[in-house]
């Protein structure tokens, strides 16, 4: 059998809608598009749930550009009401809601630690740096730079004044 002649027999196979339905269906069947042969769970669902004579209607108030999405969105909605008769697809809505709220709040404690790190980072590169400068004029002065600093202490100014008691007449 050709490719063609395929083709025409699968043309002439009612849609899943109307085999579903046990009606004719021709060319101008609104359903066919969407609803092929071999998708018969499918439409099931969609008609489980909402009924076909309201499938039908909802396709209808779309364009028929967005009518591939529209029965797309059907579809997973009926899926979800099947699945969880309670929320439906609210029920993964909230879901991902809660989801993207805890994703922001640890975005938020990352970022803190982050900043957090950033400034442990600044502080010890502060401290690095300040090492690297006593190293400096330790190399300048020759290697005499804590003998300076010795000297600098020897001499108390608070001491001298007692010390000098006896000559202020
Ligand atoms: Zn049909």
């Amino acid at each position: 059998m050709s490719l063609e002649s395929v083709a025409r027999a699968r043309t002439h196979q009612p849609c899943a809608a109307c085999r579903t339905l046990r009606r004719r269906c021709d060319s101008s069947c609104i359903l066919a598009p969407y609803f092929p042969c071999d998708e018969i769970d499918r439409f099931a669902k969609v008609h489980k749930v909402f009924g076909a004579s309201n499938v039908i209607k909802m396709i209808q108030m779309v364009e028929e550009r967005n009518r591939e999405d529209a029965v797309k969105a059907l579809v997973y909605e009926a899926t979800a009401r099947i699945r969880d008769p309670v929320y439906g697809s609210t029920g993964a809505v909230c879901q991902l809601q809660k989801m993207v709220q805890q994703l922001k709040m640890q975005l938020e404690s990352t970022k803190a630690r982050v900043l957090e790190l950033q400034q442990q980072k600044d502080h010890f590169w502060g401290i690095l740096l300040n090492v690297n400068n006593l190293d400096l004029l330790s190399t300048i002065n020759g290697g005499n730079f804590s003998l300076d600093y010795d000297d600098s202490i020897s001499y108390d100014p608070t001491k001298f004044p007692a010390e000098c008691d006896d000559w202020i007449i």
